[in-house]
């Protein structure tokens, strides 16, 4: 980090901000121009509130030249993470070249709906099986999810069909209701809620964490960063479009988030161009979109009869439609690997 003071700063201020950056563990390098002293902080600065820095009097401008998160950092963790996902015969790997598919339901309806889709999207090539059962609904007169038994119905369709399950947590008291699910996600709603992130980083599960509704890069990896200094470091991150002005599409889908992210983290990124786009036929270009920009595995919602479901009907494809996306996907995948 480094600190510009202002001109004219005596060397009694000089020193007092010295010898209290010292007592945080931070050493300082003084380099003296002519008319501005630039000092160097050195050590682990992640601790030091860059604000209440720049507000000093005789403190000009503050700069990071490293970032604040360290565990999901690629420069000290060079490699890709590979997280696996479920056990045993089923256990899937995602990242580091290992490819999935998450793909099934908005929420969970009921259990023909469930079974039925999550045997279609595995016959087409979906390695994971999503399907929400407490759902975060912007209107709480909307259909809010099964809830508990929403989650026994994923049980059953991951006996039927092997598929490791994915759903979204919203509350840490709700942790032992998930005891069957192999990949915990975090919605963007809740990717600041801190409560609820230490928790789960004192989970052993993986954890699928999306980026907030017009969060940043960088607070999506700070969000990682909870979750990965309480121990679990099985974080997938997920690119879902962020909040625009535009009124075509639900979201505005960041496709440079993933070469971004792959530069500065080690952890697996996977993309939902379902809720990216809210339009069932824009996800097709944007799931093939995202796999060619280095995607590590997509997140599709995809239902049995989109015209009556009851949630996000509008962005889910039918199992036909999502049986074409898989194709093309794939294909993608071969060009990417020659
Ligand atoms: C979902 O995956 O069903 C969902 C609610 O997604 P998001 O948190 O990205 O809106
Ligand atoms: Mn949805």
């Amino acid at each position: 980090m480094i600190a510009v003071l202002r001109n004219g700063v005596t060397k009694d201020q000089m020193d007092n901000l010295i010898t209290w950056l010292r007592s945080q563990n931070i050493d300082v390098h003084i380099s003296q121009g002519a008319y501005q002293t630039v000092l160097g902080l050195i050590g682990d600065t992640t601790k030091i509130d860059i604000d209440l820095l720049s507000g000093l009097d005789i403190v000009e401008s503050v700069m990071r030249v490293t970032e604040p998160f360290k565990s999901a950092n690629r420069k000290f963790h060079p490699d890709d993470t590979v997280v696996t996902v479920g056990e045993g015969e089923n256990a899937v790997k995602i990242g580091g070249g290992n490819f999935a598919i998450i793909a099934g339901p908005c929420s969970v309806e009921s259990e023909e709906q469930i079974i039925t889709v999550a045997k279609a999207v595995k016959a087409s090539g979906a390695t994971l099986l999503r399907g929400g059962a407490f759902k975060p609904r912007t209107s709480p007169y909307d259909f809010q999810g099964l809830r508990a038994e929403g989650l026994e119905l994923l049980t059953k369709a991951k006996e039927a069909t092997g598929l490791p399950i994915v759903t979204e947590i919203m509350n840490a008291d709700h942790i032992p209701l998930f005891e069957n699910v192999d990949l915990i996600q975090v919605g963007a709603r809740n990717m600041q809620n801190f409560e609820l992130l230490k928790e789960l980083g004192r989970q052993k599960k993986p954890i699928l964490l999306k980026r907030g509704l017009a969060a940043t890069i960088k607070e999506l990896l700070m969000s990682a960063e909870y979750i990965m200094a309480g121990g679990n470091e099985n974080v997938i991150l997920c690119e879902r479009g962020i909040r625009s002005y535009d009124t075509y599409t639900r979201n505005v889908l960041d496709l440079s988030a993933i070469p971004v992210l792959r530069g500065l983290t080690h952890l697996p990124i996977i993309v939902d161009p379902s809720h990216a786009t809210g339009v069932a036929k824009l996800v097709k270009p944007m799931a093939m979109a995202a796999t060619a920009a280095g995607a590590d595995g997509l997140i599709i919602e995809v239902h049995n009869d989109p015209k009556n479901a009851l949630c996000d009907g509008a962005q889910s494809l039918t199992p036909e439609q999502f049986d074409d996306v898989s194709k093309r996907v794939s294909e993608i995948r071969k060009i990417l690997a020659k």
